[in-house]
């Protein structure tokens, strides 16, 4: 997908999919709706009670709202820092930070994939932020770094239901998460995974 922009695809049970950093160094934000009924969607508050941690971690389950398995994570070329604590950035947010208007936002990224298949959610998920880096110090602070992830690092998940994921490469150029210059990501859809080939 471009830069600024998202899309959505859809994602049977058992197949992989991943989120390429085409160009490094930027961040997307990842969201999954249960393909038969997207008011169930990926929890990151139901996935940090399941598996114990603030972060995903390779071989760990995010589930949903509703705390069911829906991604697995198995695979990551990245550094790891995948964020699951920061909401997506919006229109209010970007208002927040002094940003001239329209200022596109992940949001309103999600909400326009999700038109595009005639579907609509009432609220905007907390997504899990690929590549994202937000450390933790140990009095609780959050810092909110530059993504250090290489041209073509990806991160790879599998399918635990029929789902529906939505991918934004995240806009934000007002901190410095995107190193301030916002780049592509890409979805990559295998017909299959590599060990039923
Ligand atoms: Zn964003």
């Amino acid at each position: 997908m471009p830069a600024r922009e998202a899309r959505a695809v859809r994602v049977p049970a058992g197949r992989r999919v991943s989120v390429v950093d085409v160009e490094g160094g930027q961040v997307g934000d990842l969201f999954a709706f249960a393909a038969a009924d997207p008011a169930e969607h990926l929890s990151a508050a139901h996935t940090r009670a399941s598996t114990g941690r603030l972060f995903p971690a390779i071989g760990e389950e995010f589930v949903t709202d509703r705390r069911r398995p829906i991604l697995g994570l198995v695979a990551d070329t990245s550094p790891g820092a995948h964020d699951m604590l920061i909401a997506a950035c919006d229109p209010a947010r970007y208002a927040l930070l002094g940003a001239e208007r329209p200022h596109r936002s992940c949001a309103e990224n999600l909400r326009e994939s999700l038109a595009g298949l005639g579907l609509a959610v009432p609220v905007t998920p907390q997504p899990v932020n690929v590549f994202m880096r937000i450390p933790v110090a140990g009095d609780g602070r959050l810092s909110w770094l530059p993504a250090v992830s290489q041209p073509g690092d990806s991160i790879t998940f599998e399918a635990l239901m029929d789902c529906l994921l939505v991918v934004s490469a995240c806009p934000q150029d007002l901190v410095q998460i995107n190193g301030g210059d916002p780049t592509p990501l890409a979805i990559d859809l295998p017909q299959a995974a590599p060990d039923k080939e």
